[in-house]
């Protein structure tokens, strides 16, 4: 399991030029060593992708469809394979909503995309004129991917670039190259060489790529301070952008919420994956008349979730993924507690080995706390009180970040037009982060350009060429 691994260049296994370590972030111990590109072979992948180019947009849709869903087989095929190594380089549980979960939906994620199509539009057809629009592929796709999904996020990238017509260069981060590495060894034996090249690297291999004039378009899942890096680089040949950054989402809880059907909904949308999920709920607004209640129910949920090692049976959390974010969640708790909060539950890591963080619920949280106004990307909730909605509406918004958002009611009518007024990508109603391949996703203000998913996603994966005949 913990064996070699290589990067994918041109169809081959290339050893790396050199290596770097990835820790299980459970035990600290080294998974295994990851190949580190260097600038020569991530300029070999880009060539590689470039010459499969013209031959993969030369192929049909319905011959491109069929590589994709072949790919979903090969997934679904090698997913106890996949799921474990998530979990040894990740640290999620491999049961529950941990790396089986994640390679399934990837394997969803795979058979949907394989359905979508762009055909061609007709805007006149008369005797006056012939005008259609098409949708042709970019050139080479640059994936850049972050470590909290590593394999979901990473096919999200791929599978609507490939079945457009792309080529690809994937580079996992640096923290969890393990599965994907592996997943791209895999998926060659659908895929002609040179369509699908993974580079593992550290953190230069990613801005290299976002330099690189040889790469058309790049599509990135990371944070919002990286997501600006790659903005400025990519205008070196106006590269393409898909970037799907950070959050702060808030969620919004009426005094009406039905907290015996929302309940296990609301812990999820704030603690999925430990808390490290995008569209997380991250900043947690009640209204005053339910607020201890609310805080008493969502703690005593808590109170039945295990954290513990990924690998062993019955944990429903695992790690925080890595030292930096285990150090960064411990600081902005640390800091809350000094602010005033009031721990109901966790507030300390865990001693021993490994980057263990309990479920941490925090109350009387303000805006202007770091903990309200920063992302935390952990198993952390400040709870703020409100009474007025339009005030906490205004709060919400106040935000650079767009990714998500969410409103909690029995009234569903009145739940929907507030949520209407929520500045984000997504909102939802009694949920939060309920992702879905068939709907658009993607963040407004600094939380991202573009969407991924459906149609609007895969059409990102192109260029217009409007025919006038
Ligand atoms: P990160 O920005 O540190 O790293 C993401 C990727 O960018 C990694 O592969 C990294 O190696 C690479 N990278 C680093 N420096 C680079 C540079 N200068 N140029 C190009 N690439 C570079 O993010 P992370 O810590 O891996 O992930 C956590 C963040 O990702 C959180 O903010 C989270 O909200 C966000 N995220 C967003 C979504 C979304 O869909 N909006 C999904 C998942 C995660």
């Amino acid at each position: 399991m913990t064996g070699s691994y290589s990067l994918i260049i041109d169809g081959k296994q290339v050893q790396g030029a050199g290596q770097f370590p990835v820790r299980d972030p459970a035990t600290e111990a080294i998974v295994a060593e990851a190949p580190a590109a260097s600038l020569n072979q991530l300029d070999a992948a880009i060539s590689a992708a470039r010459r499969a180019f013209p031959a993969w947009a030369a192929l049909s849709h319905v011959e491109r469809k069929a590589a994709v869903l072949k790919m979903a087989d090969i997934l679904e095929t090698n997913a106890a394979e996949l799921a474990e190594l998530v979990t040894r380089e990740q640290g999620k549980p491999i049961g529950g909503l941990g790396s089986q979960w994640e390679i399934g939906g990837a394997v969803a994620w795979t058979r949907y995309t394989a359905s979508l199509e762009l055909p061609v539009e007709t805007i006149q057809d008369d005797a006056n004129g012939h005008v259609t629009l098409h949708r042709k592929p970019i050139g080479v796709i640059g994936s850049i991917t972050p470590w909290n999904y590593p394999i979901l996020i990473a096919i999200w990238h791929i599978m609507p670039a490939i079945l457009a017509g792309n080529t690809v260069v994937l580079k996992p981060s640096p923290n969890t190259p393990l599965a994907t590495l592996r997943l791209g060894e895999l998926l060659q034996q659908a895929l002609p060489p040179g369509v699908l090249n993974v580079v593992s690297g550290l953190n230069q291999i990613g801005q290299a790529m976002a330099d690189h004039t040889g790469i058309d378009k790049i599509i990135f899942t990371g944070s919002t301070a990286t997501g600006r890096k790659v903005m400025a680089s990519g205008a070196v040949n106006l590269k393409r952008l898909t970037l799907e950054l950070g959050g702060n989402d808030a969620g919004i809880v009426l005094p009406d919420i039905d907290l015996d059907a929302t309940i296990e909904k609301l812990f999820w949308g704030i603690f999925l994956n430990n808390g490290q999920t995008c569209a997380a709920l991250k900043r947690l607004y009640v209204h005053d008349s339910v607020y201890e209640e609310v805080c008493e129910r969502l703690v005593a949920y808590a109170a039945n979730i295990v954290t513990g090692i990924g690998l062993e049976e019955g944990n429903h959390l695992g790690p925080i993924q890595n030292e930096m974010q285990f150090n960064r969640v411990k600081g902005l708790v640390e800091r809350a507690i000094i602010d005033g909060v009031r721990v109901l539950c966790g507030g300390a890591p865990r001693k021993g080995e490994g980057y263990f963080y309990p479920v941490t619920i925090l109350a009387d949280a303000k805006d202007g706390m770091a903990i309200v106004d920063e992302e935390q990307f952990g198993p952390v909730i400040p709870v703020i009180r409100y009474t007025e909605i339009d005030e906490v509406i205004a709060q919400a918004n106040a935000s650079q970040n767009g990714l998500g958002g969410s409103v909690w009611s029995s009234d569903i009518e009145k739940a929907r037009a507030i949520a209407a007024r929520l500045e984000c990508g997504s909102v939802w109603v009694n949920a939060h982060g309920a992702i879905r391949p068939d709907a658009p996703f993607g963040g407004v203000k600094q939380s991202g350009i573009g969407v991924e998913f459906a149609a609007l996603g895969l059409a990102e994966c192109t260029s217009v060429q409007v025919l006038h005949s």
